[in-house]
């Protein structure tokens, strides 16, 4: 059933392969600083000083390189080459001591769609930038896609955690299997990304309900607060985040014990608050080629956003 909301969320969507709009959106410079909202630029230098501004306001970061998405093998190699280009001048700005700029890769931009070698290509570019991640002192957090990928990625994630023990996972909560998952990821050391899930998923393996993914939400806050890793609580939802503050007491969690985390331009006086008072915020910021995607994807998750878009559109 097309429910209005439903048909807006096509709709915006639909835009999001619209190439016209997405070239007029570019050249407009009126539009440069509501994209710039969302969207922490272009190249490695546009990051960068998005980057030294919320350090500067006691946010830490983690950088997302919007690549193209991946469908031959030098491509995954360019994404690669991106994150290792991208850590060597955070590093040069002396930004990534103690993980407090990282980055967070999505494997399916390093190659794990490739085919039946696909996970191990993506595996070995990962390696690569883990490793130019360790030399320049700092964390990698693997991304979770949709849930065809969640084993293939806690695979590599195994992997990589050999040599690298820090490197971050994420779970989805909307997933039956993710209370599962948390118990097996809640060991000394570990650090997961708590988050609800973005893609549309099907009954047999996801709650469908708001509801239900809110509760499944909590019962996995619980499992890793309670645990011996890192927690990080990446969401928005005011309810969330109280219940986060009272289950870490509960668990006897210091503050710097476990971070909360959310998206670039969204909830930002929010994020402010969570650092004014000592806890860990760490900001989520995406850049690259690909931000036109990305921005439209967050336009059909909170409609809301699109006013503001427009509105600044509109009288900028
Ligand atoms: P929602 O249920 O969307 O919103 C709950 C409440 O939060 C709303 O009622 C509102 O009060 C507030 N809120 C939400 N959005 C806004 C907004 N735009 N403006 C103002 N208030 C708002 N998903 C993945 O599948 N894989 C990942 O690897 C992944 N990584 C993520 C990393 C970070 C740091 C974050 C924050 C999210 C990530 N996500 C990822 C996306 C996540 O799964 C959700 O789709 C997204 O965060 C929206 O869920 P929510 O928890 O904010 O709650």
């Amino acid at each position: 059933d097309l429910t209005p909301a439903l048909l807006l969320r096509q709709t915006i969507l639909g835009l999001s392969r619209n190439d016209q709009l997405r070239d007029a959106i570019e050249r407009a410079p009126i539009s440069r600083d509501v994209v710039h909202r969302f969207v922490g630029g272009v190249s490695a230098q546009d990051v960068l000083r998005v980057a030294s501004e919320l350090v500067d306001t006691r946010r830490s970061v983690t950088i997302d390189y919007l690549g193209e998405d991946t469908v031959d093998p030098a491509m995954a190699t360019s994404t690669r080459d991106a994150y290792v280009e991208l850590l060597r001048v955070l590093s040069e700005a002396g930004l990534t001591h103690d993980g407090t700029v990282e980055v967070s890769l999505k494997l399916s931009a390093l190659g794990q769609a490739l085919g039946r070698d696909g996970n191990t290509i993506a595996l070995e570019n990962a390696r690569v930038i883990c490793q130019a991640a360790a030399n320049a002192g700092t964390t990698v957090t693997l991304d979770m896609e949709d849930h065809t990928t969640t084993d293939k990625t806690l695979w590599v994630l195994h992997e990589l955690r050999q040599d690298w023990p820090w490197v971050g996972a994420v779970l989805q909560s909307y997933l039956y299997r993710t209370e599962q998952d948390c118990r097996d990821l809640a060991g000394a050391g570990s650090r997961v990304r708590l988050c609800k899930g973005t893609y549309k998923e099907p009954e047999s393996v996801a709650f469908q309900s708001k509801a239900d993914v809110d509760l499944s939400y909590v019962r996995c806050l619980k499992i890793l607060l309670e645990g011996e890793g890192y927690p990080m609580v990446a969401t928005h939802d005011p309810r969330l985040v109280e219940i986060t503050s009272v289950l870490a007491e509960k668990a006897r969690r210091d503050p710097d014990s476990f971070e909360f985390q959310m998206l670039l331009g969204i909830r930002p006086e929010e994020q402010l608050r969570l650092a004014a008072t000592g806890a860990r915020m760490r900001v989520y910021v995406p850049y690259g080629d690909e931000w036109y995607g990305y921005l439209m994807r967050r336009m059909a998750e909170r409609p809301a956003n699109l006013g503001f878009f427009l509105r600044g559109l509109a009288t900028k």
